[in-house]
């Protein structure tokens, strides 16, 4: 069994057209961005009037809220956002979106900047600029507020939040009127101010937006805009007692960077009346410039077998379901990192799945294939035993001569070389040395062959890939029936790459490590998370289908020429599958290797 699964690297896809390419070349005919300004930092009208005619054409953004890990998911938005900024010469904006101070930590802000950055984009227009935060907005988002309240669009409400929700109404009934509703600015203004001030207690009351209690769109039955929360703030620190609403921040935060085109998930469809009468609203009163973002939304990547919700996935963390975020099973960015995934994986599964505006789940595989098809073309090869047995070559000496070689015990060991990589002849030459003694996979030994096995049983010869023609003797066992070895007679002038070594015919070829110069290695098999395809929904526990058998450590040996690699490294192992040097435990002495994703799909089958 050779390892028949070279293939050429796919090239790549014509960048194919998707409905956000189309609204945006359609904006870019009819110029609705043309007199656009920007002043070189996110500001209100009268600082973007001051600027220049913005040289990005158009901006887009992806705005994380700082409160977990990236996982797959955000790995599409991003590729979708900062994807488009760079193919029409337009600037995509990194902003944490940290108006809510509770759940924020600066560990996320960390490791979402480093994510963003390995997966291969920089952002607000130069590679070291610091990123936006929506929390440096606060003082414009106060004073928006103020100036809707004194534009009679906004008011105070002291309702309980149990009579709000009851006069909001539903789907077939329109709400009430609050009986704050009819208050005048001045009074409204008053008690906003009292609650920047703390003056009032937490929930005793909220800012909203007066538009229409019988809209038959509830985000537009005077959406609450501002609401009172004693909560350190991890940028503000305890600057606010007030703190706005995400539907409230959010298209500001939009219109005070200049974004063109605000990309979010369907989830958020209903809120862009309230995004665009916000706009309108601000435009009116002079605080915004024209023309307004607009907001456009795509279907959120569901994955087979995966979860893509921060909080979901921080469950798994604290509750030691995985190892940490980093945990290669989880589909974090740091994860897939971990796993082996490279950037240019994800940015191909993220091509490949596009962008559509209807929810469809995604086959695992597909994440899958996009990893070995972008690994194969360069990853180095070398060969590794995973479950060894040690295969006994008895007429060694008689053959390869005794007493003057360099084995522990003088034998003679076999100089034999392989490519690193079998298209790449460029990439030189490996080395390692076959002795009397190799390690084999103990499955490529049958003691009675079933039918189609053309591997090691008692007469049958095979090849040791780059080695020697072996013809095997059958198995050394102990006194509990036990195979402690595999025996075999070596095939004298058949060695790999000299004259007239395929004299010998052999259906099968094996992979192996001397034991002379092999290394052990701690090799991790991961396998998926969850056994069921959809873990999460419908509002299932998805910790009860955990899979018990995710990870499963093993020691195998491994040729020498992986003695020296280095974390990150990535190799494909011949007739395994990819794997990755881990980028935290492994070291120079102690290697370790995670099984990144193996040569065929074979999952299910
Ligand atoms: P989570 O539920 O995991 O916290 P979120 O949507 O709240 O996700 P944010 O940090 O607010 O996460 O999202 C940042 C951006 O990433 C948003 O524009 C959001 O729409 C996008 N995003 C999040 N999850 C997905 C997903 N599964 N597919 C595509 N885009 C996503
Ligand atoms: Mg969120």
């Amino acid at each position: 069994m050779s390892s028949s699964t070279e293939k050429k690297t796919a090239p790549e896809p014509p960048k194919v057209s998707n409905f956000l390419r189309q609204i945006i070349d359609h904006d870019l005919a009819a110029g609705t961005y043309a007199t656009r300004r920007w002043a070189g930092t996110p500001g209100d009208a009268a600082h973007h009037a001051a600027g220049q005619p913005d040289p990005a054409k158009i901006r887009t953004r992806f705005p994380p809220e700082p409160n977990g890990y990236l996982h797959i998911g955000h790995a599409k938005s991003i590729c979708i956002n900062f994807g488009l900024a760079r193919d029409y010469g337009g600037v995509c904006h990194l902003r944490f979106d940290d108006t809510n101070p509770e759940k924020e930590d600066t560990e996320y802000v960390n490791s979402i900047i480093d994510s963003v950055k390995w997966l291969g984009f920089d952002w607000n227009g130069s590679p070291d600029a610091a990123p936006y935060q929506a929390s440096d907005y606060f003082g414009f988002m106060y004073r928006a507020a103020e100036y809707l309240i004194e534009a009679g669009r906004a008011y105070v409400d002291e309702q309980t939040p149990e009579q709000m929700r009851a006069n909001r109404g539903d789907f077939g009934k329109p709400g009430v009127d609050s009986p704050f509703r009819a208050r005048t600015p001045a009074e409204n203004l008053a008690r906003f101010r009292e609650m920047r001030d703390g003056a009032h207690e937490d929930g005793s009351m909220v800012l909203r937006a007066k538009i229409a209690m019988d809209s038959p769109n509830i985000n537009m039955r005077d959406p609450a805009i501002y609401r009172i929360r004693r909560a350190t703030h991890h940028n503000t620190g305890d600057t606010w007692c007030i703190y706005p609403m995400y539907t409230f921040a959010h298209p500001i935060e939009d219109a005070l960077e200049q974004i063109t085109h605000s990309i979010c998930t369907l989830e958020f469809e209903d809120q862009r009346p309230f995004y665009d009468w916000l706009m309108e609203r601000l435009i009116e009163g002079g605080l915004l410039s024209a023309p307004p973002p607009k907001q456009y939304e795509f279907a959120r990547l569901n994955l087979t077998y995966v979860i893509t919700s921060k909080r979901k996935l921080a469950q798994l963390v604290y509750d030691h379901k995985v190892q940490g975020w980093d945990d290669p099973r989880m589909p974090t960015i740091v994860g897939l990192r971990r796993r082996g995934y490279t950037p240019e994986s994800l940015q191909l599964f993220a091509e490949r799945i596009g962008v559509t505006k209807s929810d469809s789940w995604i086959d695992y595989s597909t994440l899958e294939g996009c990893l070995r098809e972008t690994l194969d073309g360069n990853a180095p090869r070398a060969m590794a035993v995973l479950d060894p047995i040690k295969l006994v070559i008895e007429n060694w000496d008689e053959v390869m001569g005794v007493g003057k070689g360099a084995g522990e015990d003088g034998s003679v060991l076999d100089d034999c070389t392989a490519p690193v990589h079998p298209h790449h002849p460029e990439l030189g030459k490996r080395q390692f040395k076959m002795g009397k003694e190799v390690w084999i996979e103990r499955s490529d030994y049958e003691e009675v062959p079933s039918k189609g096995f053309f591997r090691l049983f008692p007469g049958n010869k095979v090849r040791l890939k780059y080695g020697h023609v072996i013809e095997c003797l059958g198995a050394t066992k102990n006194e509990a029936g036990e195979k402690t070895a595999i025996r075999a007679s070596l095939i004298p002038d058949t060695k790999s790459g000299t004259p007239g070594s395929d004299s010998v015919k052999v259906k099968g070829v094996i992979t192996w490590v001397g034991v002379n110069d092999g290394v052990q290695a701690e090799v991790r098999l991961y396998d998926r998370l969850f056994t069921d395809a959809q873990p999460d929904a419908g509002g299932k526990d998805f910790i009860e289908s955990l899979n018990p058998n995710s990870l499963k450590v093993i020691t195998a040996f491994v040729e020498p020429s992986l003695a020296t690699c280095s974390a990150d490294d990535k190799f494909q192992f011949e007739r395994h599958g990819y794997f990755v040097a881990d980028r935290v435990d492994h070291a120079a002495g102690k290697l370790v290797f995670n099984l990144a994703v193996g040569l065929k799909d074979s999952w299910g089958k």
